[in-house]
C-alpha cells in the first residue's frame, strides 16, 4: 500500500462552539485580542486566500459555517476563548461528518466511536444541546478525556457509554428512536499529515495485514450502524488515505444494503471526490493537504431510501 507524505503546512482551524458563543461574538472577541478579519474567500479562492494570510489575520471558512481559519501555527492554547471552551481546535476535514449528518435540534443520535469527542461536541452544537447523543467508546482512558472536554464545551445532551459499539443491540428500546449515526472508527491514521512516521513500518508503508484487519472492523461497524431500525442517515469517516478503509468499505456496505440505503452526494461544491472505484464513489468526499489544506480524510453519507408511495392520478 502506498503512503503519502505531505510537505504542506496546514492552516490553524478554529471551530466556534456555538453552545457558548455566537460566531459574531467570537469574531468580535478575536478582533479585541488583536486579530483582524479578512474577506471571506469563495470556495474557488480558498487555497490562494489561505496561502496569503498574514500573521494575525483570519477568515471565515466557505464550507463550514462556524469555522475560522488562521495561518499555520497560530497559537491558541493560552487564549481565553480556548480555555473557556468557546473555541475548539479542530481540523476542517474532521468538521465535515457532523456538518453533513446535520442532526437537527431534538434528534436522537449515536456517535459510535466518539472519544475524544470533537464530533460529538460539534453535533451537540448543531442540535443546540437539544435531543440526545449516545456517545460510545471502548477505551476508558479516552472516554475520561472526552468527559472533561465535553464538559468544558458545555455539552449537556450526550450520554457517554463505555463499551463496544459492536455489542450494543440495535433492537434495544433505548435506541429505537435513533435516526442519525456518526461512525468515525479507528483507522490507520495515514491521512494525518504529521503522524505518518509513527504509523508506517520500516519500508514506509502500512502493513497489508493491519489494513485488512482495520477494514474488517470498519465494515462490521458500518453494517452494525446501518442495521439500526430507525436510522435515516449514517455518516462514515476516516482520517485514512487508503481506499481499503474508505471506498472499499463503503462499496461493500452499500452492496449489502442495496435497496435500503443510497449514498448522498455530499457538499456538491467540494471538488475532491471519492476515488472512482465504484459507480457512486464520487458522491463521497476526500480531502488532502495538497488539494484542500486539511489532513487526509474521507467521508460518506448513507441515507435510507424513502418508502415510495405510488400515487395514482
Ligand atoms: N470521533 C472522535 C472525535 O472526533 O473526536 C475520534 C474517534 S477515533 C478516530 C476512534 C475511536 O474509536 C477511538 O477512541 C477508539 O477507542 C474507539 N473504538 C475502537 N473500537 C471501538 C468499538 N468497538 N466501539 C466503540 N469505540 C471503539
Amino acid at each position: 500500500p502506498d503512503t503519502v507524505k505531505s510537505q504542506v503546512s496546514l492552516p490553524r482551524y478554529v471551530r466556534v462552539n456555538t453552545l457558548k458563543i455566537s460566531v459574531e461574538e467570537a469574531i468580535e472577541k478575536l478582533k479585541k485580542a488583536g486579530f483582524s478579519l479578512a474577506d471571506k474567500p469563495s470556495v474557488e479562492n480558498f487555497g490562494n486566500t489561505i496561502r496569503d494570510l498574514e500573521t494575525g489575520q483570519f477568515v471565515q471558512d466557505p464550507h463550514i459555517p462556524a469555522l475560522l481559519v488562521f495561518p499555520p501555527e497560530t497559537g491558541f492554547h493560552d487564549n481565553q476563548l480556548y480555555k473557556s471552551g468557546e473555541i475548539i481546535l479542530q481540523d476542517k476535514a474532521s468538521c465535515i461528518p457532523a456538518q453533513v449528518l446535520a442532526p437537527p435540534p431534538g434528534a436522537c443520535v449515536i456517535d459510535a466511536c466518539a472519544a475524544p469527542g470533537n464530533k460529538t461536541s460539534h453535533m451537540a452544537s448543531l442540535m443546540q444541546n437539544n435531543g440526545k447523543i449516545f456517545a460510545f467508546d471502548i477505551d476508558a482512558k479516552r472516554l475520561a478525556t472526552m468527559r472533561s472536554l465535553t464538559q468544558r464545551a458545555g455539552v449537556s445532551c450526550a450520554q457517554l457509554v463505555h463499551g463496544s459499539f459492536l455489542e450494543c443491540d440495535p433492537g434495544d428500546p433505548r435506541y429505537s428512536g435513533v435516526e442519525y449515526i456518526l461512525l468515525d472508527p479507528s483507522c490507520s491514521g495515514s491521512g494525518i499529515a504529521n503522524r505518518l512516521d509513527h504509523l508506517t513500518d520500516e519500508e514506509g508503508s502500512i502493513s497489508t495485514e493491519r489494513l485488512e484487519s482495520l477494514a474488517q472492523f470498519q465494515l462490521s461497524a458500518l453494517r452494525h450502524a446501518l442495521s439500526f431500525p430507525a436510522a435515516r442517515r449514517v455518516a462514515y469517516s476516516t482520517c485514512s488515505v487508503h481506499r481499503q478503509e474508505n471506498e472499499d468499505v463503503v462499496q461493500a456496505a452499500l452492496q449489502e444494503y442495496e435497496g435500503k440505503y443510497h449514498l448522498q452526494h455530499i457538499l456538491p461544491t467540494w471538488r475532491h471526490r471519492g476515488t472512482d472505484t465504484f459507480p457512486q464513489a464520487h458522491r463521497c468526499i476526500r480531502a488532502s493537504p495538497e488539494q484542500d489544506r486539511t489532513n487526509g480524510f474521507f467521508v460518506a453519507l448513507f441515507e435510507k431510501n424513502s418508502e415510495r408511495v405510488d400515487v395514482k392520478v
